[in-house]
This record gives C-alpha cells, sequence and structure tokens, in this order.
C-alpha cells in the first residue's frame, strides 16, 4: 500500500471558520506509522526533495524515525532543500513589545494576569518613537510588534501604533515592514488593522490538543480553542492573506503538534487556496508565574529533528526561530531551512534603550537565550556563508503572496531575492556596521556576484551597489 494519503481529501472536508482538527486522526495516524523503515524514510524524503508538500502519513513517518542513520538523513535532506529553494538568505527582524497588559491567564507566559508580579506598561507615542529610533540606528528594517490581550490593545490601538512606527526616521533608517503578533480579532478588527498596512498577522494555536489547550488557557478570552483556531480564517476573509501559524513547543508531545501545524497548513491551502506564510515553532522558555509541568518538554535532539522534519514537510513555508533558543541551537537549526531569525532582541518593555545587561523576569514574558546584538548576529552570519538580508522588496511593490512569488516564478530568487538581499546587506554595511563587519560583508557581497553568469543582470546589481556605496537608499528589484 502507497504510504501517501493525498491531501486532497481535505479539499472536500474543509470550510472557512470550521473546526478541521480532528486529535483522533492524528493520534491514529502517527500511531499506525511507527517505526518505519529506511526504505519508507527516504521514500518520504525523495517526494520532498522534489518539492511536494508532505501529507500528514509521510510527515508521521519522519516524525516517527528514531533510528540515527534515519535522523541523519533527515537533517541532511532538510539542509539539501534548503539550499534548493531559499539560497542562503537569511532575513533579520526584531521584535518590539508595545503593551503588556492582558486578562487571559495562560500558565506558560509571564504576562498572565494572575502574576502580579510583572510590571505592566504600554508604551506611549514617545516611547514608540525612542524604541523604533535605536532599533533603527542598529539598522532593523523589519519589526514584529507584540501585545499581551487587553480591551485598550484593540483593533484602532494595533493600527495607530502599526502608523507611528512607520512613520520614524532616524538617519537613514525607517522600518519598511511591520508584522503584528496580538490577539485574534473579529473580520472587521483585521480590516482595520490590514488598512495600516501590516505585513504578516501571527497567531500561535500554541497547541492543537483541545485537552491539552483548556488546562493551560485558565482564563479570558484566549480560553476559547474554536475562536483561536479560527482567527486566520477570519484574517483572510478581512483579506489578510500573509498570515502565521505556530505551536508553543513544550506543552503537550511535539509529534503531535508538528502534524497540528501541517493540518493548519493544508487547511488553508484547502480552503483558501495559498498556505500560511511562515510557521513559528517557540520552545517553552521559563518565565515569571510560569507553571508547566515538565512532561513534554522537548529536547534539543528532538528539537532540531522537528526543524528538519517541518522543512521536508512543508517545502515552501517560511520558517521563523527567535532568540529564545539559545546560539548553539540556533546554528544548527538554520542550516535546515529557517528562513527568518531575530537579531539583537531585547524583550523587555522599553528595553532597546535600557542598556541593561541581566534580564529581569518580571518585566518581560519569558527567558531568552541568544542576547547577541543585530552587529554581532549578522557578523556570525556573514562569516558563516549567509546572506544577511532585510529585503522587503515583494511586499512593497504589491507583488502580493509574496511567498507565492517567490517559489512559483522560476529563478525568482536568484533574480530578485538574493540581489535585494545583498543591496540590503550593502545598506547595512555602509549605515550601521564597525570596520571589521563591512569588509567581511563586501568580501561576501563580491563572492556571491560571482554566481551570476548574467553579465547584463550582474553589472546592473553593481550599478546598484555603487549607488547604495555613493548614499542612495531602499533600491532593489
Ligand atoms: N498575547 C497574544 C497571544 O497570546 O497570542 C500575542 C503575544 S504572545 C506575547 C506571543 C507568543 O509568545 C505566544 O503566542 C506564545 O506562543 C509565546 N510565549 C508565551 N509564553 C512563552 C514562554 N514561556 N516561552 C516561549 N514562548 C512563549
Ligand atoms: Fe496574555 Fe498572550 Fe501571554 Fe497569554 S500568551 S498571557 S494572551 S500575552
Amino acid at each position: 500500500m502507497s504510504i501517501i494519503y493525498h491531501t486532497q481529501q481535505y479539499k472536500l472536508a474543509d470550510k472557512a471558520m470550521e473546526n478541521f482538527i480532528d486529535a483522533d486522526e492524528i493520534h491514529e495516524i502517527l500511531h499506525s506509522h511507527q517505526q518505519p523503515t529506511m526504505e519508507q524514510v527516504n521514500e518520504v524524503i525523495a517526494r520532498s526533495l522534489t518539492k511536494n508538500r508532505l501529507s500528514l502519513a509521510e510527515t508521521a513517518i519522519l516524525v516517527n524515525a528514531n533510528e540515527p542513520e534515519m535522523v541523519e538523513a533527515i537533517k541532511t535532506a532538510a539542509k539539501q532543500l534548503k539550499e534548493q529553494v531559499y539560497g542562503k538568505r537569511i532575513v533579520l527582524f526584531a521584535p518590539l513589545y508595545i503593551g503588556n497588559l492582558c486578562i487571559n491567564d495562560c500558565a506558560y507566559c509571564g504576562f498572565r494576569s494572575s502574576n502580579k508580579k510583572q510590571e505592566r506598561i504600554t508604551l506611549g507615542k514617545q516611547d514608540i518613537i525612542n524604541q523604533v529610533t535605536a532599533l533603527e540606528d542598529a539598522g532593523h528594517k523589519r519589526l514584529i510588534l507584540v501585545y499581551g490581550e487587553h480591551p485598550r490593545y484593540d483593533a484602532r490601538f494595533i493600527a495607530d501604533t502599526v502608523k507611528m512606527v512607520y512613520g520614524v526616521k532616524s538617519g537613514n533608517g525607517e522600518i519598511r515592514r511591520v508584522n503584528i503578533n496580538a490577539a485574534p480579532l473579529d473580520v472587521e478588527g483585521f480590516k482595520i488593522v490590514k488598512e495600516a498596512g501590516i505585513g504578516t498577522y501571527q497567531i500561535f494555536q500554541e497547541t492543537y490538543h483541545r485537552p491539552t489547550y483548556e488546562k493551560v488557557h485558565l482564563k479570558g478570552t484566549k480560553k476559547h480553542f474554536d475562536w483561536r483556531l479560527a482567527s486566520l480564517d477570519r484574517a483572510q476573509e478581512a483579506g489578510i492573506d500573509d498570515v502565521g501559524i505556530g505551536a508553543l513547543f513544550g506543552l503537550y508531545d511535539w509529534r503531535f503538534e508538528v502534524l497540528g501545524l501541517l493540518r493548519h497548513v493544508n487547511h488553508f491551502e484547502a480552503v483558501y487556496n495559498v498556505g500560511p506564510h511562515t510557521i513559528s515553532f517557540p520552545r517553552i522558555q521559563s518565565a515569571s508565574g510560569f507553571e508547566v509541568d515538565k512532561q513534554y518538554a522537548v529536547s534539543d535532539a528532538d528539537f532540531t529533528k522537528l526543524v528538519a522534519v517541518l522543512r521536508l514537510a512543508v517545502p515552501y513555508t517560511g520558517l521563523i526561530l527567535t532568540a529564545r533558543e539559545p546560539g548553539s541551537i540556533r546554528d544548527e537549526i538554520l542550516q535546515y531551512g529557517v528562513s527568518q531569525i531575530d537579531g539583537g532582541t531585547n524583550i523587555e518593555m522599553k528595553g532597546y534603550t535600557s542598556h541593561k545587561e541581566q534580564q529581569n523576569l518580571d518585566h518581560e514574558q519569558f527567558e531568552i537565550c541568544d542576547n547577541r546584538t543585530l552587529n554581532e548576529v549578522m557578523e556570525e552570519l556573514v562569516e558563516d556563508g549567509y546572506i544577511p538580508s532585510f529585503c522587503t522588496a515583494c511586499y512593497r511593490l504589491k507583488r502580493t503572496g509574496e511567498h507565492f512569488m517567490e517559489f512559483s516564478v522560476p529563478g525568482f530568487i536568484k533574480r530578485f531575492c538574493q540581489p535585494n538581499a545583498l543591496l540590503t546587506l550593502a545598506e547595512y554595511l555602509e549605515d550601521y556596521a564597525p570596520p571589521a563587519t563591512k569588509e567581511k560583508g563586501y568580501k561576501l557581497i563580491e563572492d556571491s556576484l560571482r554566481d551570476y553568469d548574467d553579465e547584463r543582470f550582474k553589472s546592473k546589481l553593481n550599478e546598484r551597489l555603487e549607488r547604495i556605496k555613493a548614499g542612495e537608499r531602499d533600491l532593489y528589484f
């Protein structure tokens, strides 16, 4: 019997706004694909390498592949796929916490309403200007704004703060793309936020396992599994087709969550004909007021494997890794196909201007493990041969469905994404990099130019690089 379950079946069943998670089905698929053979693992890997999204059953085979040579084969294939599909670019962003008031009581989060130790802060206009100025002065061009859930943070508030961020200009600095991670809105609310010109709207389901969901969400609107599960359907209905999904790893069995994420992807594809733009896979970190038992804690070995499995399962979906993870884990999983990371992250309220050495858990949501500055992250990426990118071209040229463009137009990455990455890197090197990073960065640009045998295109790209050196900014293809 073929191991492939055709995802076509969801075309018949899935409807907008309706629950699509069937826990029994996921458990059954995981259960019936235990202890796969090397042959089965290789068969699934081969399908992924031809850039097919995997079915739940195929993904279950990879998830259950535990022999060291199987794990090795999965990781090697993920590296290969990453290089084929994404090339060497890594997009950089920073989170900016706008407000930590919260009516919910999520057992894992420092902002939970029952945590009376948490100092509650909402950034005012001047605070936003100060934080964004500091981020721009470090070289950032892309931010994700993060909010607790509170009546004060309604759609208008979110839209206003987005517009404030776009309005801050410091020297050559500007924020060219503002993404959002905030509570689910209704369709009207999503429309208001869309009008403010947001990029991606991210909402993590946290866990796709309803009983666990109900156990860890003790109070407030977030208690309602179905309202959250349908939230990005409402975003789609409001015209936001650029959405990010995620699961908080450590609440329930990671294998189940991987299949839950995949089921969410095929729900979007079935109903809206477009998958989510990104998947996030935060691994739970300690926090002030933290009350989650360690039963489902994900080990480093399982975590690195699950990222490789996700890469193979959804070749065309961006994968986001954050500073929750220490440098060593970040370095390893960057190779398996992560397409975006944060750099120079500070999740303390007003943290980008406070310059404190120590984290204070009573001022932030959870602990972070990568405290490097943006420049340190940039320099390491460059040394490892990655091209750090701040590119926002597609979104600003209204090439909508950015990921769709990237992957559906042959040669798009080489012709647009990679050159734009090089142009934004040159801007960074000119405006923000210390001399050592600048030297290494320009060496990487020179080496990357050798990849182009189309001399006409190469000279166009060179000409733009020269214009950037001469002081022009925001050039892209
Ligand atoms: N309040 C909104 C919500 O809950 O969706 C948006 C912001 S919330 C601050 C962003 C995400 O942080 C959550 O969706 C959750 O996955 C993650 N998070 C919360 N507590 C965490 C912890 N202790 N460790 C790692 N990630 C955590
Ligand atoms: Fe509030 Fe979000 Fe934290 Fe839950 S995860 S307590 S909703 S900020």
